[in-house]
């Protein structure tokens, strides 16, 4: 464990910064993490939710809109922490963030789409599995709420998804392409709210690490990443965030 002083030591020469964020950047926004004591696995089985049996049973399809209903992550709003990184896009240090979560509270908080690159898709949309057709997401909730509990395309009748990458799926292309050229030319990178316990998405940082990037860890418990990183400081992003915002951008 480190101290935040020895996280500005290392990022105030730095003006590449590279962010890579996870559930734990939005715990302090009402969302709940998957792996944090709180976690969503704490009470669900994730083997449940696979894209296999989300397109083969209808039962997963079902238990999946009821869990997306419920879940309060459309209604959600920015916190601290992502208000600080758009302090250090605007002051001109931060290349933009790889994020894996899927609530769009990046873009909400004020960062342009382009500075986001969105590894794991957005709960926000909703897509058709076998035609192009897509709708916003509260549409389809708005459908299940009155009563269609398995919704299916209007249009073609196939079935329809979040627009999220679910376990078993492959990872978007152009996505995870965009994400290691931002490693590569990162000259630090500052992991926030991640348990880096989720692949390929945490080979994020450690390609930043191996091509050169400071790496600087911040989380509340341990990640798998804590013996790589040249720093590791454990607190609440939020008021992490806004100190070592406070600290690298003048006001
Ligand atoms: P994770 O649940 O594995 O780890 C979250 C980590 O953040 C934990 O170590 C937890 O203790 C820590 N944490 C919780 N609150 C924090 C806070 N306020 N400040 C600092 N740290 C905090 O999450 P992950 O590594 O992102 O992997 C989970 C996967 O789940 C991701 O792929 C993501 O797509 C998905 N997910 C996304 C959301 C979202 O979009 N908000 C929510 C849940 C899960």
């Amino acid at each position: 464990m480190h101290s935040l002083d020895a996280a500005l030591e290392l990022l105030r020469p730095r003006k590449r910064l590279l962010a890579f964020t996870g559930a734990g950047i939005s715990t302090e926004s009402g969302i709940p993490d998957f792996r944090g004591p709180n976690g969503v696995w704490t009470r669900v089985d994730p083997s449940e939710f696979t894209y296999d049996k989300y397109v083969t049973r209808a039962d997963t399809r079902i238990r999946s809109w009821e869990m997306r209903k419920d879940s309060g992550v459309l209604d959600a709003t920015p916190n601290a922490a992502h208000q600080a990184l758009v302090a250090l896009w605007e002051a001109g240090v931060l290349l933009g963030v790889v994020t894996q979560n899927i609530d769009g509270l990046h873009q909400a908080a004020g960062l342009p789409s382009e500075a986001v690159v969105e590894l794991h898709g957005n709960v926000r949309t909703v897509d058709c599995l076998e035609c192009t057709a897509s709708w916003p997401t509260p549409e389809v909730i708005a459908r299940v709420d009155a009563g269609e509990t398995d919704p299916h395309c209007p249009e073609c009748g196939g079935i329809i998804k979040v627009s999220v990458i679910s376990f078993g799926q492959a990872m978007p292309a152009q996505e995870m392409h965009r994400a290691g050229e931002m490693a590569t030319v990162s000259d630090a990178v500052i992991s926030i709210g991640s348990t880096l316990s989720v692949y390929p998405a945490a080979y994020v940082p450690l390609e930043a690490k191996e091509t050169g990037s400071a790496y600087v860890i911040v989380n509340q418990g341990p990640t798998e990443h804590d013996h790589v990183a040249d720093v590791v400081v454990e607190g609440a992003a939020g008021k992490v965030l806004t100190a070592l915002v406070e600290a690298l951008v003048p006001s």
